[in-house]
Formats: C-alpha cells, structure tokens, sequence
C-alpha cells in the first residue's frame, strides 16, 4: 500500500474526512485556496523538515482547507533555512503560511530560555517542545482552525512510547495517537498527526520523490541523548514491531475513559493540567 493511501486511511479512521465540493492538488486540477471557506480548517504546524511538508503536500492535495504555521525559534543560520523552504513550499502549493516569531510575540529567544533551563536540567528539546505546543494551541484558536496537523511519523511516535515505558510513565502515551484523546475542551484544539504509521524512510522517499522544499539534518541544537538512545534502538526494529508498540498502546488507551482534567493557566489562560502551565513555568524561571 502507498503512502497516500495509508494516510487516507488514517484520517479516515480518525474522522477527519473531507468535504466532497472540495478540490486539491489532483491530477491536472489546479488547487482551489478558497476551498470549503472557514469550515473544517487544518493548521499545519510546519517545521521545513521532511515530515510536515508531506503532511501539507498530501492535505492539500486530498482538498482540505488547510493554512500553515511557522514558529521561528529564532535561532540562527537553522532557523532561517527552515523558514525559506517553508515559505517556498507555501508558495508552490498556494498554502496561506503564518509565521509566528518567538522573539517578536515573546520577547525572548529560545538561546535565552535555554540557558535558563540548563540550571534545572531540561533539555532543548524539551524546552521547545512545550513552547511549540503552547503556540500552536493558541494561534490556531485564533485562526480558528478545528485541528492542528503536526508532522509526527511512526519512528517518532515509538520511540516516545518506549521512552514512557522506560520512564514508567506509560499513561502519557495512552492519551496519544494520530488524534489527542482523553481531553475535551473548548480551548483546546485537537492535534492530528496524519502520519502515525508511516516510517521515517517512507516519508523521505516520497518527499524526494515529489521534489518538495524540505531542510535535511537535523535541528544542531537538538539535545535529548535519551531519545537518541532510543531512537538507535527504534532503528534496528522492523517497521512491523514499530507499528505493534503502537498498537499496544492503542489498547492500553481505550481502557482509559476518563477524560483528563483541564485548567486554565491562571497567568497566560491556555488549557493545562496544573495551576500554572508549563511554559509559562519556564518564562518565568529566575535567572
Ligand atoms: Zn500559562
């Protein structure tokens, strides 16, 4: 089965299905930007690696409304070179992008919230993870988009779910899956990740083959040496024990009913599990 089919597939099984006046990128159709209006909009969260560029290639190309969104970390030569394929890549698909500067929105760069997070042993990684997700959250309510698609592929996903069994958090994982589960909030946007079981190689393969705008490498301020480790032993697995980790976990996850609790943060109002959530918890770290 071919990678459009399997992410067919998957968004089928997570319902998130197309309207039927919509037009994408068929053959020999030319996209249609103003499809289905504001109804059903996808935020893409576009990074300019591999992954969420076929992510709004295949979207756009099924006909769903989507826009893109761009978070510049601002963090040198990297950052840039992202933005430059994300924005060619908008402009080739006719994909109305949003770019969202940390430094601008923020008054902070991730350069200064790392060294601040060093002192309390955070990894990059981490720290900009929770940044991101909170960003996401709260522009695409403001564009009022009804999901957020991130790039996240097979090799991702099971390398997080080993890592919470290794941590003896495997509840964190119960909740995840190609659509969030277990949180209903109207302040919360769901994320859909359109390729949970697509392999890394795959992703590559197709996008090499369509010729998209895409930065290879990694991001040179990753840090997050477990999940290196993890992800070496990830790599030796055939794709079919990847895709049975997942599986697992889908199992453990329908056991879990109860839907999680949400609060509003009481500095910044996003939707969190605690009092304060966790990157205004990080904003506000003494020096
Ligand atoms: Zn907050």
């Amino acid at each position: 089965m071919n990678i459009e089919t399997k992410v067919k597939q998957t968004l089928k099984k997570i319902k998130v299905v197309v309207a039927p006046n919509l037009v994408g990128l068929g053959e020999g159709v030319p996209p249609n930007t103003k499809a289905g209006g504001k109804k059903g909009k996808i935020l893409v969260a576009l990074s300019g690696g591999k992954d969420s560029v076929v992510v709004a290639y295949l979207l756009k190309k099924f006909g769903y409304n989507i826009e893109g969104l761009y978070v510049d970390l601002c963090v040198g030569e990297h950052t840039k070179k992202c933005l430059e394929a994300v924005e060619k890549l908008c402009k080739e698909l006719k994909i109305k992008l949003h770019v969202y500067n940390l430094k601008k929105e923020q008054g902070k760069t991730m350069k200064e919230l790392w060294k601040k997070t060093k002192k309390i042993r955070l990894n990059n990684c981490a720290v900009c993870g929770v940044l991101k997700k909170w960003v996401l959250n709260r522009e695409a309510r403001k564009l009022k988009a009804d999901k957020i698609a991130t790039g996240h592929n097979l090799d991702d996903e099971a390398q997080t779910c080993l890592m919470n069994v290794f941590k003896g958090s495997i509840n964190l994982s119960a909740g995840s899956g190609a659509i969030t589960k277990n949180i209903s909030d109207k302040k919360f946007i769901p994320r859909i990740k359109p390729l949970f079981y697509i392999s890394e190689n795959e992703i590559r393969k197709y996008a090499l083959e369509k010729k998209l705008c895409f930065v290879e490498g990694k991001c040179p301020y990753a840090q997050d040496s477990y999940r290196i480790q993890v992800r070496k032993f990830v790599d030796g697995l055939l794709e079919k024990d990847k895709k049975n980790i997942l599986k697992n976990f889908e199992v453990i996850s329908k056991k879990q009913k109860t839907n999680e609790k949400i609060n509003y943060c009481k500095i910044c109002g996003e939707p969190s599990r605690n009092q304060i959530c966790k990157r205004c918890e990080l904003m506000n770290l003494k020096n």
